[in-house]
């Protein structure tokens, strides 16, 4: 039976070893458990996650994956994400994003926009030296800040990105088949309309009078 308390001589005693081996153990990195920051840069897990960022491939006008549905504004708990759809010259909707903002001094991290986008456009980065002495307009991310390339991407989350790659690859791979069998089957039609119609002009045509 343990004695009321004695949890907290365990505690101490475990502490003092380790302060004393820190000193004298030749293992003593293993004791050491604070990182000298900002000099020695922690190392991140690959699973380590802090604010969203947006996707792009290859070109960040063009390859900018988010069609700003605005699914992600919606679900966003804190409602931290503020976006506005693009327009063109005549005042029609394009399917990207003209402004798409978020506030990191609201956004807790949820990963919740990650999980409802459709298009695999926003991802959570790893940074954490984000801190400002603005308050409120200095801690909202813009547009421009935001988009980083796929292979950023690839370099912080591997697996995760190994994962998306695979999916959309698929999703390409389904699209292209569907489109192949979609212009199959209209050929087919096509031709099978020519026939019919070709046959019934044979049969309409007037018989020649014998001599
Ligand atoms: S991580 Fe959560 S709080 Fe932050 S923008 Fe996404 S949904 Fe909003
Ligand atoms: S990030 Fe995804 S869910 Fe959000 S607006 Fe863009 S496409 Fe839609």
């Amino acid at each position: 039976m343990n004695l009321p308390g004695s949890g907290i001589f365990k505690g101490m005693a475990v502490t003092a070893l380790n302060f004393v081996g820190s000193f004298f153990d030749p293992k003593r990195e293993k004791r050491l458990i604070t990182e000298q920051y900002p000099e020695e840069r922690p190392t991140l897990v690959e699973t380590s996650r802090s604010f969203p960022f947006l996707i792009f491939d290859n070109d960040p006008e063009t390859g900018i994956r988010c069609v700003a549905c605005k699914i992600c504004e919606k679900e966003c708990p804190p409602q931290c994400i503020y976006i506005v759809q693009d327009k063109d010259a005549n005042g029609k909707a394009i399917r990207r994003p003209a402004i798409f903002d978020i506030d990191i001094s609201v956004c807790m991290g949820c990963q919740i926009c990650v999980e409802v986008c459709p298009f695999e456009s926003i991802r959570m980065d790893n940074i954490y030296e984000v801190s400002s002495y603005g308050r409120f307009g200095d801690l909202v991310i813009h547009k421009n800040q935001l988009l980083k390339s796929n292979e950023y991407y690839r370099q912080i989350h591997p697996t995760e990105a190994a994962e998306t790659d695979a999916r959309i690859e698929a999703a390409r791979i389904k699209k292209a088949a569907a489109a192949k069998a979609a212009a199959e089957k209209a050929a087919a039609a096509k031709a099978a309309k020519e026939a019919e119609a070709k046959a019934a002009a044979t049969t309409t045509q007037p018989e020649q009078p014998a001599q």
